[in-house]
């Protein structure tokens, strides 16, 4: 008797912390959705009923708020600018892998529209079925490299996709911010929420790219003073494709504005067909280049897997597992 009274109490207890818990979160949700910059605040972060939250500001000249929702359905209400992810791929054997940590990093991610484009002829009912799965806002769309790029030794890699991604864009967005974000990179969430208040084009710094290690704006008594690259090769914007964000509207008043397919210049292309866009305007993010939130990483290759025994495991699971092992 005196156990199950025991008992009881300890329930209550429990049931009054999580009932506080509950209270102190949605108390400090309203104050998220309800200020979208708070210039002097620092990160916090905090969980509750609707997933983990974030609010990352105070980065340079513009601070960032946002909730990372796990639940899909609360997105729409938070009304922050919509993110436009711009994602290149093609079928390899870590096709697979690259778009599923992709896409379990954009699911926590709220108001992402995720723009995926094959460099292939048809859809990949693989990627199609992943995409599904994700529970993500998506587009799936294909935009093969044209064959005389094929041929060439040093290819213009993911340049007809990216451009396919731009014209998806002139077609259906008004506002928000656009990303290209290669399908093997690795992104920290606090990028997405500060990119998202582009005014033109924001920038910040990219790890593991070159022998520097690092590509990024230099910043000098707190203002823009010049890009640190290990390859400049008269680029006037030498940064990493990983390195920037847009503005919608921003890229909507250039109807020019494309991406060469040109190895090695596709980033300073593209940035130079925004003009009239000068160094001097770039928004510099990740609290003034502080900060790494972005890596450019590569996954090693994989050879290609031997074929399955059919006559041996013709009748396995093996068979299922080959599909998309390749
Ligand atoms: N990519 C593509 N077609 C290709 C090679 C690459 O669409 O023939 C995509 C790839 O999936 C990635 C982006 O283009 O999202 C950049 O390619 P990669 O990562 O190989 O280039 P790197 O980062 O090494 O410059
Ligand atoms: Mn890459």
């Amino acid at each position: 008797m005196r156990g199950s009274i025991k008992m009881c109490v300890l329930v209550m207890i429990g049931a009054a912390i999580i009932f506080y818990q509950s209270h102190l979160s949605n108390t400090l949700v309203v104050r998220i959705e309800t200020n979208q910059e708070l210039p002097n605040a620092k990160e916090e972060m905090f969980v509750d009923g609707n997933g983990i939250g974030v609010a990352a500001v105070g980065a340079g000249n513009s601070g960032a708020v946002g909730i990372l929702n796990i639940n899909s359905n609360s997105h729409s209400q938070l009304a922050l600018p919509p993110l436009y992810i711009i994602t290149p791929t093609y079928y390899r054997a870590e096709q697979l892998p690259e778009l599923t940590r992709l896409s379990h990093t954009l699911m926590l991610v709220p108001n992402v529209h995720w723009l995926v484009i094959e460099d292939a002829h048809t859809k990949s009912p693989l990627v199609g079925e992943l995409l599904e799965r994700t529970s993500l806002k998506f587009s799936h769309l294909v935009a093969p490299m044209p064959d005389k790029y094929k041929k060439r030794k040093v290819k213009p890699r993911g340049v007809s996709n990216r451009n396919r991604g731009l014209q998806w864009i002139r077609e259906h967005a008004t506002n928000g911010v656009f990303y290209f974000a290669d399908d093997d990179n690795t992104y920290d969430l606090r990028l997405f929420e500060q990119m998202r208040f582009t005014k033109k084009v924001s920038m910040w710094p990219v790890g593991l790219i070159t022998k520097l290690g690092v590509s990024s704006p230099i910043v000098r008594n707190g203002t823009f003073d010049g890009f640190y690259d290990g390859w400049i090769a008269g680029r006037k914007f030498p940064v990493d494709m990983a390195g920037f964000a847009v503005s919608v509207k921003f890229l909507l008043e250039r109807p020019n504005a494309t991406m060469p397919f040109k190895p090695g210049f596709e980033e300073d292309g593209f940035l130079r067909s925004l003009a009239p866009f000068e160094p001097k305007d770039i928004e510099l993010l990740a609290s003034n280049c502080t900060k790494v939130l972005v890596w450019h990483t590569q996954t090693k290759k994989n050879e290609r897997s031997q074929p399955l025994d059919m006559v041996k495991y013709g009748t396995t699971n093996l068979v299922d597992l080959k599909k998309v092992i390749f």
